[in-house]
């Protein structure tokens, strides 16, 4: 019918304009983790950046949001927020989306150098509510984690593997006295 024919063409003329502006032709290519869902952050929101190359990648910053999972996606895609992590774990079923491209430089640590040479990982969750930290997200995140340590060559220890709270001058408190660093720990050597 009409309709479909003309979505048809919409369709092809779509796929020939990234064919030639070089745009990978499915969104899945974009994430650097297998099984992440690209839900990318607006642009206004990190700072483009070509790591390994440009800045090392020697730190891990744990955040837990203080927010719902589909909320805290909406502040990283709200070009006036100023803010993005590169992961977002979602709390009951340990799903992951990446938000920014691991060589671009995420703004999670309140700190421009740990920001340069670190992978920001976001919980779904609130710092005084354990019950948001299920099995579920610490297996999927410490499986994250094992990842970004294995191909940057991260020593899989606490001073690299951090909580917000530990960058140096951070007025944040996540991911709280609730966040089980020795089950995380013990996940990520796994
Ligand atoms: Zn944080």
């Amino acid at each position: 019918m009409n309709l479909s024919r003309r979505n048809l063409i919409i369709a092809g003329a779509g796929a020939l304009a990234a064919g030639i502006a070089g745009v990978p032709a499915s969104a899945a290519a974009a994430v650097d983790y297998p099984g992440a869902e690209w839900v990318p952050a607006s642009t206004s929101n990190y700072t483009v950046s070509n790591r390994p190359s440009s800045y090392p990648v020697n730190v891990v910053v744990i955040h837990v949001t203080q927010e719902y999972y589909a909320d805290a996606l909406a502040i990283f895609q709200d070009p006036n927020r100023k803010v993005s992590s590169h992961y977002v774990v979602r709390s009951g079923d340990g799903h992951i989306a990446q938000t920014v491209r691991e060589k671009n430089i995420g703004w999670h640590a309140g700190n421009w150098d740990y920001n340069t040479r670190s992978i920001g990982i976001e919980h779904e969750g609130w710092v005084d509510q354990p019950q948001w930290f299920t099995d579920q997200l610490y297996a999927a995140s410490a499986a994250l984690t094992r990842s970004i340590c294995n191909r940057y060559g991260i020593p899989k220890d606490r001073a690299h593997i951090i909580g917000h709270i530990e960058v140096p001058g951070s007025t944040h408190t996540d991911p709280g006295p609730y966040w089980d660093w020795t089950k995380y720990m013990r996940l990520v050597n796994n």
